[in-house]
């Protein structure tokens, strides 16, 4: 008996049926525009072999005005026509089905000549939108029509319209960027004609047994978005129109409230999705911050919903279904939402890929074989580097043994874990004991690897991490400064008044530690508040009157750097915003282009600019150093110098910008050589 058996139960569509209840939604992976279809099939055959029910594919442009940038992959030509062929024929090997989103961006295409219901420029482009014309109009909708034909033609099982995140159809359907008086303008009747005919004129021309997904914002999360009525107007008429399947989408991408972000609680939105059930007739799919199978057993044994949509955690571990059914959940490599190496890498041109599956995207190059040899190797130091390189390393075939010189596993995993709204590193931390114990490595901890013990191996592996840096300022050794590690590892005792020396990663992370009181990462309803996000049915957008309602801080702190850059500004591309504005609710005072000049038991004495000008005394309690880290390298120089010749890889190899992400996939890429 599966634990999962909702989950696990065939969907039946009338004229074909989806083997399960899981969806992978779309993701821009920025692999198609590569031109390496091999590449593209073998990802997307990837996740159809591990067993999910209907793969998504990324935003599809159905015309070069709607691309997400100029040059965005589509669907214009015979050539294009081939080219997904070859995804979808590898898909159907693999005994999976793939729908193709067909995706107009509208205003958020990044590029001159995009186009919109009306001239209002977005926010988060610097490119304002034509307002269409009936013939533009016109264009638009024949343009999804022939979109759906040519999928249908390149082997797709259906197609999704993208109608949510702010995009072209979103454009149309709210006052917020519809300011049309004509017959698509004005009415909520008159708005959702774009929406109805999209789908209309799509069903037309694929037939009646093609998989059409509908994907509808059940909330923009903008004072002037849809409100509920809306919404369940649109959901009917969508179904009306010919629709397959519901799918759901949160916020529009300019709004300020997070809606996929690691601190949003899991599963944040899916009361919306078991409001719209009841109301129509098709499958409806539930999305956002959803990440287990537990939850997605949970979500669908209560009626939140008929499938369930996760996008990101297919990068995370392709094999989810797969696992799941086989009882092995607890070796699905989690997705912890952080967006390092997915969206951050999509919105600055990268490669998509996974902080904690570097293969993801890399399917045709990173391919750990079996060992010719097995070899005994030492890896020293059980953070994110040393325990990706351990475990790639024994499933090899390789005889591992990892010395960890604290109690526990997981390195600055454990510092990470810590901080209020970063729950979902727990979950990664237990997939690596438990990789690290299926996968053969013998695991020595509390031992303090040294060169007498590490004699004999064929390979070592130096994994040994950071030391925090100690910035040199005079009366940093009073009693009164604490580093980063002593407040998140030790608990030690904090006064009320705190200023943080160093405002990168860290620094951010310790202001939330000593400012956010329970975490509202783990309750909806507090999370709610604190955003100002309510139900669409009360207010339109879903946007609380009187805004976010955070709790009061537990302290008063003050974060400080000493370039002049606005702090948080290297933070992640798509989180930075969200850890500035937490602060910022915490009344965090952020200063930048600072001197520290000197500490005293009273506090920090700063000064400003380049000139030292006027010294003033922060008055604080407690001074706490985040001021970076510095590779530690002791053993590694300890090896060499003894003329032998270890591996160096993650914090102790290059400090500087140091993340989990850059320490995994170094740890499986040499694990992968050896
Ligand atoms: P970091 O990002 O390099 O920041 C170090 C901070 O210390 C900077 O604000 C720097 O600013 C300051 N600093 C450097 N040298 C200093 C000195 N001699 N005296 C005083 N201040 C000094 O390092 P981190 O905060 O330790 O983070 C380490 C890595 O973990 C980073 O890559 C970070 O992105 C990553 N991380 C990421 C997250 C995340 O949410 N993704 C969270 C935590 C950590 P000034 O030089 O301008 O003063
Ligand atoms: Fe999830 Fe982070 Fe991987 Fe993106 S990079 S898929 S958010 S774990």
């Amino acid at each position: 008996m599966t634990r999962y058996p909702h989950m696990l139960a065939p969907l039946d569509l009338g004229f074909t049926t989806l083997k399960n209840r899981v969806l992978m939604g779309s993701m821009h992976t920025n692999l198609e525009e590569r031109g390496d279809w091999n590449r593209v099939a073998e990802f997307y055959a990837e996740r159809a072999r591990g067993g999910v029910g209907l793969i998504v594919t990324g935003g599809m442009a159905p015309n070069n005005e709607g691309g997400v940038f100029p040059g965005a992959a589509g669907l214009f030509s015979d050539q294009d026509i081939a080219n997904h062929r070859v995804v979808t024929d590898r898909v159907h090997a693999e005994g999976g089905k793939i729908a193709m989103q067909v995706l107009n961006a509208g205003r958020y295409a990044y590029g001159p000549g995009c186009v919109s219901a009306s001239a209002v420029k977005s926010p988060i482009s610097p490119f304002p939108p034509v307002e269409l014309d009936e013939a533009g109009i016109q264009k638009q909708l024949d343009d999804y029509a022939t979109a759906a034909r040519r999928a249908q033609i390149a082997g797709y099982d259906g197609v999704e319209i993208m109608g949510s995140e702010g995009y072209l159809i979103n454009q149309f359907l709210v006052e917020h960027t519809n300011r049309r008086e004509d017959s698509w303008g004005g009415s909520y009747e008159n708005r959702m004609r774009f929406a109805i005919e999209s789908v209309k004129r799509s069903r037309a021309a694929v037939g009646s047994d093609f998989i059409l997904i509908f994907r509808i914002s059940l909330m923009d999360l903008l004072p002037k978005g849809s409100d509920w009525d809306e919404v369940l107007q649109l959901a009917r008429a969508i179904e009306a129109a010919g629709a397959t399947i519901l799918n759901t989408g949160i916020g529009w991408h300019e709004a300020r409230i997070p809606t996929i972000a690691t601190s949003v609680p899991r599963a944040a939105f899916s009361w919306l999705t078991q409001k719209l059930k009841g109301e129509v007739g098709i499958p409806v799919i539930t999305s956002n911050r959803i990440n287990t199978p537990d939850l997605a057993e949970e979500l669908l044994a209560d009626g939140s919903a008929d499938m369930v949509s996760m996008a990101r955690p297919f990068l995370a571990d392709a094999d989810f279904v797969n696992k799941a059914a086989a009882g092995r959940a607890a070796e699905i490599a989690p997705c912890i939402a952080c967006n390092q190496a997915c969206l951050d890498h999509t919105f600055n041109g990268k490669l998509t890929s996974c902080l904690v599956n570097p293969r993801a995207c890399h399917e045709t190059e990173l391919n750990p074989e079996p060992a010719a040899t097995p070899k005994s190797i030492a890896v020293v130091g059980a953070g994110p580097a040393g325990l990706s390189a351990a475990i790639t390393a024994a499933t090899r075939g390789h005889q591992v043994t990892l010395f960890e010189r604290s109690p526990e596993l997981g390195g600055q995993l454990n510092l990470a874990r810590q901080i209020p709204g970063k729950e979902e590193f727990n979950g990664l931390v237990d997939w690596y004991k438990t990789m690290v114990a299926l996968s053969g490595v013998r695991t020595l901890l509390n031992t303090e690897a040294t060169p007498e013990l590490l004699a004999g191996y064929d390979e070592i592996i130096i994994a040994t991490g950071v030391t925090p840096r100690t910035p040199g300022i005079e009366g940093e050794t009073g009693a009164n400064v604490v580093s980063y590690i002593d407040v998140l590892r030790h608990r030690v005792p904090v006064g009320k008044r705190v200023a943080i020396i160093g405002a990168g990663g860290i620094g951010f992370d310790v202001a939330e530690f000593l400012t956010v009181g329970d975490s509202p990462t783990v309750n909806i309803e507090a999370w709610k508040q604190e955003w100002g996000v309510t139900d669409p049915a009360l207010h339109r957008g879903g946007i609380a009157p009187g805004g976010p309602a955070p709790d009061a801080p537990l302290r008063e702190v003050w974060l400080l750097q000493r370039k002049a850059e606005k702090p948080g500004k290297r933070l992640g591309k798509t989180t930075g915003w969200i850890h500035r504005a937490i602060l910022q609710m915490k009344q965090v005072k952020m200063l930048a282009g600072v001197n520290y000049e000197y500490i005293t038991r009273d506090g920090l004495m700063l000064s400003r600019g380049a000139a030292h000008e006027d010294p003033e005394l922060l008055a604080v309690d407690t001074i706490v150093l985040c001021a970076g880290q510095l590779p530690e390298r002791s053993l590694a120089d300890q090896l060499e110098s003894a003329g032998l010749k270890p591996h160096v890889i993650g914090g102790a190899d290059v400090a500087a910008e140091l993340d989990a992400k850059r320490a995994i996939d170094q740890g499986v890429r040499l694990a992968a050589t050896l």
